[in-house]
């Protein structure tokens, strides 16, 4: 089943069932809590809140979602997008537990002649809030699916939230059993290889006040009304659906690993570090084509950091497969148009726009590679001639500084040495030169400054400074 198909099933379903279809929201979050969109209830928080009045009491999208934290896992993981689409139905004081379990359950396991997916009721699993009675109970009795197929899991788990003070609730996971060859028997609790989250249904009940970590937060109350908020990983449907080992190989991304394969002339499956690069290639390629068709932009902070990492990701593992000075970007954002052009038509109109953007991106981190990459090899090899493990704080200061090499890009380059970096002397050095600037500044308003040498230094310290991802958004898994 193709992956618009897997969509336009879960849309039609809820809309037989009284949900009005509303089209994906922009990836840019109009939440300032956010960047991007990383959740399918994300453009309805305000509804959930009492803030703004929806336009259904039922409503079902197809979000696209970015979902930056997950970064590293891409290519590593069967499971982990940085682009996906969250297929999701809402209610909104409208139904709850009692229905939506029974809805989610009909709908994978109603067979594909009859509009389903057609899931074996064996393979799935289900798992819910430790204390949430409720939630077991209908799966127990109303569904019937046998007690050790429902599993009981904490905070940590179970229960959603934002990671910042708004809606939260316990959820209940649906999990599909891949089979032995993934893992270890046990259901989601034991593997979650083997066992793959589908669907996570969210009882969006409460107001949190302060939330310091995932499990540590207050409940100020009880929201205007009791919500669903369910979230379905299109792509890890697709995968299931077109029996593939894993979401890069899906209809939507395979085309992208194999345009790559064939222009770095490497084959798939034959070397697993040269398949984790092509994964991420495929991955990253999709998720940049994406975002800048919603508008973002590569720069040095917020979003366009975002994309920036992306695409420049993107380009290291086209070069660690052999691609050298060669540019390829633009063939494989024209796949990446061509496959997601069947569910978001306005692509191809904006493909020149789009290129426009990734080519330059292309270009300009190819010359920063060139020069950079040759200072980086002598620091590594001096590192290793000393014995050493790690490349200290004033070589990474220096790539930055000098050669504009971000700090991830030193990092990950060093870590495919064997090698560890002094971030916390490279912040040093980096705030160091924070405030010489800064004094300076102040030395040049109280006219004693040498404004040439003034002039120097200005230029120095107003070059970008590395943002910690940590603080791009709120993982809100
Ligand atoms: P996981 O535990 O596998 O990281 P999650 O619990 O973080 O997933 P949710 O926040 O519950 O995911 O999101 C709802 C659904 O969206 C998931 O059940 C999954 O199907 C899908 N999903 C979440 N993250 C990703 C991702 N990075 N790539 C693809 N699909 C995803
Ligand atoms: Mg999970
Ligand atoms: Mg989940
Ligand atoms: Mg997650």
């Amino acid at each position: 089943m193709e992956s618009a198909e897997i969509a336009r099933r879960f849309l039609r379903f809820f809309e037989e069932r009284g949900h009005k279809v509303v089209p994906s929201a922009s990836l840019i979050a109009e939440d300032p809590t956010l960047l991007l969109v990383n959740a399918g209830m994300v453009p309805f928080k305000p509804y959930f809140l009492g803030q703004r009045k929806p336009p259904a009491s039922r409503l079902a999208t197809a979000q696209k979602c970015v979902r930056t934290p997950d970064i590293d896992e891409v290519g590593k993981t069967t499971r982990h997008a940085t682009f996906f689409q969250m297929l999701g139905n809402f209610s909104i004081g409208d139904y709850f537990k009692a229905e939506v379990i029974p809805f989610a359950w009909e709908l994978l396991t109603r067979s594909e002649s009859d509009g389903g997916f057609g899931f074996p009721e064996d393979k799935l699993w289900a798992t819910v809030y430790l204390e949430d009675d409720e939630a077991y109970d209908i799966w127990r009795n109303r569904v019937g699916l046998p007690d050790h197929r429902i599993q009981r899991r904490g905070l940590e788990d179970n229960y959603w939230h934002m990671g910042v003070p708004g809606p939260g609730g316990p959820c209940s996971e649906i999990y599909y059993d891949r089979g032995a060859e993934y893992g270890k028997e046990g259901g989601p609790v034991a593997d979650e290889d083997r066992y793959l989250e589908v669907w996570n249904l969210v009882f969006m009940q409460y107001q949190l006040s302060q939330v310091r970590t995932k499990v540590d937060f207050d409940v100020a109350g009880e929201l205007p009304a009791k919500n669903i908020d369910t979230g379905m990983g299109l792509e890890r449907m697709a995968a299931i659906l077109q029996g593939v080992d894993n979401i890069y190989e899906i209809d939507t991304t395979y085309k992208i690993l194999d345009k790559a394969a064939e222009l770095t002339k490497t084959r798939y499956g034959r070397d697993p570090r040269a398949d984790v690069s092509l994964r991420v290639i495929a991955d990253h390629v999709r998720t940049g084509t994406m975002l800048v068709a919603d508008g973002v932009l590569p720069s040095n902070e917020g979003r366009g950091y975002v994309l920036r990492r992306i695409l420049r990701r993107s380009v290291r593992n086209l070069r660690l497969l052999g691609s050298g000075d060669d540019r390829y970007m633009h063939e494989l954002t024209d796949v990446a148009i061509n496959v997601m052009g069947e569910q978001y038509d306005q692509l191809k109109a904006d493909a020149p726009q789009i290129h426009a953007v990734i080519d330059a991106e292309e270009a300009s981190f190819l010359g920063t590679l060139r020069t950079g990459t040759a200072i980086f090899d002598v620091a590594v090899e001096e590192t290793k001639r000393k014995s050493g493990t790690t490349l200290s704080g004033d070589q990474a200061f220096q790539l930055h500084d000098t050669y504009g090499f971000p700090i991830d890009l030193t990092l990950e380059m060093a870590s495919e040495h064997g090698l560890k970096v002094d971030e916390d002397g490279f912040r040093r050095l980096m705030k160091e030169q924070r405030e010489r600037a800064k004094a300076d500044a102040a030395a040049k308003k109280t006219g004693n400054a040498d404004i040439s040498v003034f002039g120097q230094l200005l230029e120095k310290a107003g070059k970008v400074e590395f943002l910690g991802y940590d603080q791009t958004e709120a993982d809100t898994s």
